[in-house]
């Protein structure tokens, strides 16, 4: 099932919440601050050694660490692309951020997973825009893999959170 919620997910009791990370993986603003301020130097630590290993994470891409102190037992970390007009596969690369974090996911034993509303922060992704491929993207996966029990989309903000409630009642 798909659920919308508006809220901070750093709250959230799930399974794993996703992180819109950046290629760095050293923590950034953004819901990124807010989930290694909540979550405590742990996640840090093992997105460090993820980075001295692999050199971070590409856009589109995801790596999944502990959830240190967050209800959350996992946080993936997943980079959106940086919006630059619609004509540098944004689109394309965004359905990758939703579709390696599930596949992640699902690879460690999730059942419950959150995702913020990635790229459309400082990355300035249109929320409409965004919005359609987070739903259509993640209710596809639901579709073909039984995986994955619920999926929580966690809005920030009300124009979020009135986008995903129109979509998901369609
Ligand atoms: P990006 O760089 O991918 O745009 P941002 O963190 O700037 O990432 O924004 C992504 C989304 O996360 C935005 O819609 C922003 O409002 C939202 N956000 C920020 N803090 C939180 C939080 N604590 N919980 C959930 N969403 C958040």
């Amino acid at each position: 099932m798909i659920e919308v919620i508006l809220g901070d997910i750093t709250k959230i009791t799930a399974d794993a919440i996703v992180n819109a990370a950046n290629t760095s993986l050293l923590g950034g603003g953004g819901v990124d601050g807010a989930i290694h301020k909540a979550g405590g130097p742990d996640i840090l630590e093992e997105c460090i050694a993820i980075r001295n290993r692999q050199g971070g994470c590409k856009v589109g891409e995801a790596v999944i660490t502990t959830g240190g102190e967050l209800p959350a037992k996992f946080v993936i970390h997943t980079v959106g692309p940086v919006w630059n007009g619609g004509k540098k596969n944004e689109d394309i690369l965004l359905a990758n951020a939703y579709i390696n974090s599930l596949k992640i996911a699902a690879d460690n034993g999730v059942k419950t997973l959150a995702f913020p509303n990635i790229s459309t922060g400082v990355y300035r992704f249109p929320k409409d825009r965004a919005a359609v491929i987070a739903v259509h993207t993640v209710r596809e996966f639901l579709n073909e893999f039984g995986e994955i029990d619920k999926v929580t989309f966690v809005c920030f903000d009300t124009e979020n959170f009135e986008l995903y409630q129109a979509l998901l009642a369609g």
